[in-house]
């Protein structure tokens, strides 16, 4: 049986035991630095894989730099207490960890991150696939562009900086489309609201520049690993324009979340011949084995967690 629990001010508590007071910093100023992990399970196995854990605590670790976040733990720390807390819930499924480091002061008028103090918590929940489709799905340029590094830094994951994705997101389901694509202030091509951002051109694989607004995506580098090692693609990595996309042999999307996305249509124009490209189904295909422990070259990739059944 699974129980729901939390990591929260320095233990693991029941989930409803795991409250902020309302005046708590991140709160009212989007003052927070989160993570979103998969641990993938196998049921041959009797595993949980948590899919590249210490990477993604490192880039957590990154955003309590960037934002002041005084955490007293490591990575190597991180990943242990998520490994602790996922034996204590018992999740015999896929589940999805957040993690999230916080300005947790309970002071509301103070805008000066050196003077706050920090917290950590984390969290999991049962989790299946992200953005519902089989086939590939339905993209739209934003009307929202993306946030600038000279705004808010975009790298890694500000809680505060997710309103910008939102608001595209929100506009691109409201309009009948599956997801948005930003474009930077520039016009040039960004990212997803939750994704990184390829193109197939050839036997080439297109990807817009990290300084160009991105996330430093995890998947995104595995997606990289994978074209030049498993397909001899060469990837490219560069300012791209909105109209290339339209031009492009295949266009897919990578994130944690959304695994390797392809997108079959882009502002009503079929991308490719509108659906899943070739390239995009090989990616896909090795990228779904590698997270659930069953490719063994990538098996570093995956932190694996026996739980008793
Ligand atoms: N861009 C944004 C804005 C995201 O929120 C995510 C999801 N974390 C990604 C890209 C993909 O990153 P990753 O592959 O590390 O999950």
């Amino acid at each position: 049986m699974s129980k729901s629990l939390a990591f929260f001010k320095g233990k693991i508590v029941p989930i409803e035991k795991a409250k902020v007071s309302v005046s708590t910093h991140a709160l009212h100023y989007g003052t927070g630095v989160f993570e979103g992990i998969r641990g993938n399970w196998n049921a041959d196995h009797k595993a949980m894989y948590v899919f590249r854990m210490k990477e993604h605590y490192e880039r957590l670790l990154q955003g309590c730099k960037i934002l002041m976040l005084d955490i007293p733990y490591s990575a190597d720390d991180l990943c242990g207490i998520t490994e602790e807390l996922i034996k204590a819930c018992g999740y015999q499924e896929d589940i999805y960890i957040r993690p999230l480091a916080y300005k947790s002061e309970e002071l509301v008028a103070n805008l000066k991150l050196h003077e706050l103090d920090s917290d950590f918590t984390l969290i999991m929940v049962p989790f299946g696939s992200y953005i519902e489709s089989d086939g590939a799905i339905n993209c739209c340029t934003s009307s929202w562009r993306r946030i600038d590094d000279t705004i808010i830094p975009p790298r890694v994951k500000i809680t505060g900086t997710y309103v910008n994705g939102i608001l595209a997101k929100t506009e691109a389901i409201l309009a009948g489309f599956d997801e948005a694509i930003m474009l930077n202030q520039d016009g040039g091509v960004s990212e997803g609201t939750g994704e990184n951002l390829f193109m197939v051109v050839g036997d080439q694989l297109h990807t817009p520049m990290i300084s160009d607004n991105n996330l430093t995506g995890i998947t995104r580098d595995c997606a990289i690993t994978l074209a030049s090692e498993e397909l001899g693609l060469d990837v490219i990595e560069r300012r791209i324009r909105r109209s290339e996309l339209y031009l492009a042999d295949e266009v897919f999307l990578t994130g944690t979340a959304a695994h390797i996305t392809p997108v079959g249509k882009i502002d009503n124009r079929p991308v490719g011949k509108g659906e899943v490209g070739p390239i995009t189904e090989k990616l896909r295909n090795i990228y779904a084995n590698a997270v659930r422990g069953n490719n063994s070259k990538y098996a570093y990739w995956c932190h694996s967690i026996t739980l008793e059944t």
